[in-house]
């Protein structure tokens, strides 16, 4: 199967042929489709992403995940400063007014071998433009980490807030 998709990547019609009982149709959960809220930057990395949200989505009043859009990849915004598609749709199409920002450290697959303040020092310096480029937004900031005690870790996530409606 898996050798069939890579070798007749072009369509789905060859996918099917190739399959004797077709594709394995799964359905999920109906969504309403609310209007798009919020944007959160974010580090792929699968330890930060999840507490990153919940304290986005407490932040933002936003009671949930599908009421506004994540872009993660790598490094969070440090790593991601050019990559404007998304947040510029978010922001300039879709009128969202709060907006998330983050990097965590503890070991980052986007800045491998630096740590934390580096990391750190890079996200406030990215916020920052990110506060300027989208002025009517307010902006949270996020660093995550983990701070290992004798036998045991403790995630902790440092949040600071930019209001620049309130100015
Ligand atoms: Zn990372």
């Amino acid at each position: 199967m898996l050798g069939a998709l890579l070798t007749f990547s072009g369509s789905l019609e060859v996918l099917m042929d190739v399959e004797p009982n077709g594709p394995i149709e799964h359905k999920c959960d109906y969504s309403e489709d609310y209007p798009v809220m919020g944007f959160l930057q974010l580090c792929a990395d699968r330890r930060f992403h999840s507490c990153l949200q919940n304290q986005f989505q407490k932040d933002a009043n936003l009671d949930s995940a599908q009421k506004y859009w994540i872009h993660a990849d790598a490094g969070g915004t440090p790593a991601m400063a050019h990559l404007t598609t998304a947040p510029d749709y978010c922001y300039h199409t879709k009128g969202v007014k709060v907006m998330g920002w983050s990097a965590h450290g503890d070991g980052c697959g986007g800045f491998p071998g630096q740590p934390d303040e580096r990391i750190r020092q890079a996200l406030a310096a990215t916020a920052q433009e990110k506060v300027k480029a989208y002025p009517k937004a307010t902006h949270f900031v996020y660093f995550a980490t983990m701070i290992k005690e004798a036998d045991a870790g403790e995630m902790v996530l440092y949040c600071m807030k930019y209001d620049k409606t309130a100015e």
